[in-house]
């Protein structure tokens, strides 16, 4: 199965909503309001629906699905990108960029359970096929399950992990970590963090720790902080990402999940919201279905 096949198949709860639901052929003011409950159903929120919508009619197309698709692509972005979308002009071959992080550490954060210990097993192994050398470091140490899981993808995937024992300082972990990538002249560090809420640690206090030990080792701020969220936890997850965003800055999300849910049009709002863009989506469990998110292919599979 190609790449677009796969996401097509991870779409498939939130497409078969949609298109369950708009009859396209129809009138258009008929179209266009049906398309807005649609858009509310899949947790896009009041706010980007009536932005899509504006687009919709401001394009003036008489193919309202295309001007849709379209529409939807815009606001995947956030406002700083999407003047550059609008001027590839839509073009197939805009499609599928691969996704380069800045700097050389991609500190990864989230709250336990979204799959972030997966999904960084699996950037790890996307940016090794691009021929890239990586190291893995599990700075999860409360929770040695975690930790435990990471260094068996790790050793699964061929792919070397720096860990500590269970308790061990994360921050001082993922400093011996920014230490060793650069002894070792590797490509890109990807780091493990804490996502446990609720216990009497801050975790917040915790991450930016984990943040300054990386800028003392690289001497220099990690120019990525990527947060992994669930699609499944829909818009209710937004209010935790802004917390992790205020806490320590990110420059891009991972949303997993996405083939266990019908409301595949969370992206919008996190987009819209945080003003972050999404790197990485996941349409099902195995490797190949973490893919580089690109917003033309994703308007297109939800609306195809
Ligand atoms: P963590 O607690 O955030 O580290 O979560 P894990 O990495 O342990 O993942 C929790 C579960 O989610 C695992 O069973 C993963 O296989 C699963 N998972 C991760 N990403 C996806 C996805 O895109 N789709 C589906 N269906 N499952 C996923």
């Amino acid at each position: 199965m190609g790449w677009f096949d796969r996401l097509k198949a991870g779409l498939a709860k939130t497409r078969e909503a949609l298109s369950r639901a708009v009859p396209w052929g129809g009138r258009p003011e008929e179209v266009l309001e049906e398309l807005e409950m649609a858009l509310l159903q899949a947790d896009v929120g009041l706010e980007a629906t009536e932005k899509i919508l504006e687009e919709i009619r401001k394009s003036g197309k008489k193919d309202l699905k295309e001007a849709a698709k379209e529409a939807i692509a815009l606001l995947l972005e956030p406002d700083e990108r999407r003047a550059a979308l609008r001027k590839l002009g839509f073009r197939p071959d805009a499609r599928k960029r691969a996704v380069e992080p800045a700097g050389h550490v991609v500190m990864v954060v989230g709250v336990n359970g979204v799959g972030k210990t997966t999904t960084i097993a699996k950037l790890g192994q996307y940016y090794r096929n691009l021929g890239r050398s990586v190291l893995l470091c599990a700075a999860d140490t409360f929770r040695a399950a975690g930790s435990d899981q990471l260094a068996l993808w790790a050793e699964r995937l061929g792919l070397p992990v720096i860990k500590g024992a269970e308790g061990a300082d994360p921050a001082a972990l993922a400093f011996d970590a920014a230490q060793a990538r650069k002894a070792r002249g590797i490509d890109l560090l990807f780091v493990d963090t804490a996502g446990r809420l609720h216990t009497k640690h801050n975790l917040m206090e915790e991450l930016k720790k984990v943040k300054r030990a990386i800028a003392k080792a690289e001497e220099g701020e990690p120019k990525e902080v990527w947060l992994v969220l669930d699609a499944v936890t829909g818009q209710n997850g937004l209010e935790q990402a802004k917390k992790f965003h205020e806490a320590v800055g990110l420059t891009g999300v991972i949303v997993t999940k996405l083939d266990g849910t019908a409301k595949g049009g969370v992206l919008i709002p996190i987009v819209q919201t945080l003003q972050v863009p999404v790197k990485f989506i996941g349409v099902g469990e195995k490797p190949e279905d973490l893919q580089p998110f690109d917003a033309l292919a994703y308007a297109e599979a939800l609306l195809e």
